[in-house]
């Protein structure tokens, strides 16, 4: 469908009612025709109270249960101006600058709404790079390298995986990691790459079984700490991404929060050079109804919510 406003103006006018809003919805949720969960049908009845019921098996299914959108209360509308903004602020947003866009009442909601949004930014559907790649780890939360396999205190260490496109830097894949051990790499190598890929390291023996794990594995050099510049794509990303977590939330991550951080950046960066910002939204709203809702373990981290 690929079907999306072009401009503020635009997307105005176009989801001005509940009504707009749902069929968008309804459009990106079930692309081939509603689908009856219960019994495969493709056939419903829209319910005066937005929901479908199956002409077949009688079932009645909600457009936004099982979505990020369930047990909403505010209105539709209300949330595509979220996504609206979100996805075209560059940088990214704070959770007070969306509750003053949206005039909602509560600071609590708009962290909230923040969150979930950050939730359905790349879990569903991540498909693995392909082609060649350069991977490595970083260390966030301090300045200074931190030496291999120890782990330093206070800091959490990420792995960050860049697709080469000639000079440039195609897509990323980011992901928080226990250690540098050669489990956790393989793990997070695996969970971003297709077999077959050429993964560009340096010589840290964490990386050393990628050939029989079926990548073709090219060492730049021997001998190297987390932080060298050997691998200059997964630099460049890696000082971008510290830049924008030291310029959207002042640095202070909780790690709880993390993951949903680096998937935000992730959405952003691999969408960056998007000549509309609808397209980001269009992607957003379509992974809004993808995912499922956050886990209630996710939620409650909520010792820290404000
Ligand atoms: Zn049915």
């Amino acid at each position: 469908m690929e079907n999306y406003p072009r401009t503020t103006l635009e997307f105005e006018r176009r989801f001005a009612t509940e009504d707009a809003c749902r069929q968008y919805l309804c459009a990106l949720r079930w692309p081939d025709g509603f689908c009856c969960p219960h019994c495969g049908h493709r056939q419903a009845w829209a319910t005066q109270r937005g929901l479908y019921r199956c002409r077949r098996c009688d079932v009645q299914t909600s457009l936004t249960a099982g979505t990020i959108f369930h047990d909403r209360r505010q209105p539709l509308r209300l949330w595509f101006r979220a996504i609206w903004y979100v996805t075209n602020q560059k940088s990214g947003v704070s959770a007070l600058g969306l509750q003053r866009v949206l005039g909602l009442g509560s600071y609590r909601t708009a962290w909230r709404w923040l969150h979930k949004l950050r939730w359905a930014m790349v879990r569903p559907g991540r498909d693995r790079l392909t082609g060649e790649v350069e991977a490595d780890e970083a260390f966030l939360g301090g300045p200074r390298p931190g030496k291999r396999g120890r782990g330093a205190a206070g800091k959490t260490l990420v792995s960050v995986i860049a697709q080469i496109d000639g000079p440039r830097i195609g897509r990323i894949r980011l992901r928080r990691m226990l250690d540098a051990s050669a489990k956790s790499l393989e793990r997070s190598v695996q969970a971003a790459v297709e077999p077959g890929s050429a993964v560009r390291t340096d010589g840290w023996s964490g990386y050393s079984r990628l050939g029989e794990l079926g990548y073709r594995h090219e060492i730049v050099r021997e001998e190297a700490e987390v932080g060298q510049h050997l691998l200059p794509r997964v630099n460049r990303v890696v000082a971008l991404l510290k830049r924008w977590l030291l310029g959207m939330h002042q640095g202070a991550i909780q790690p709880a929060y993390l993951d949903c951080y680096l998937d935000e950046f992730t959405f952003r960066f691999n969408r960056r050079t998007s000549r509309w910002r609808g397209k980001l939204f269009y992607r957003l709203v379509q992974q809004a109804v993808s995912v499922k809702p956050m886990p209630p373990r996710k939620r409650q981290h909520g010792s820290s919510e404000p």
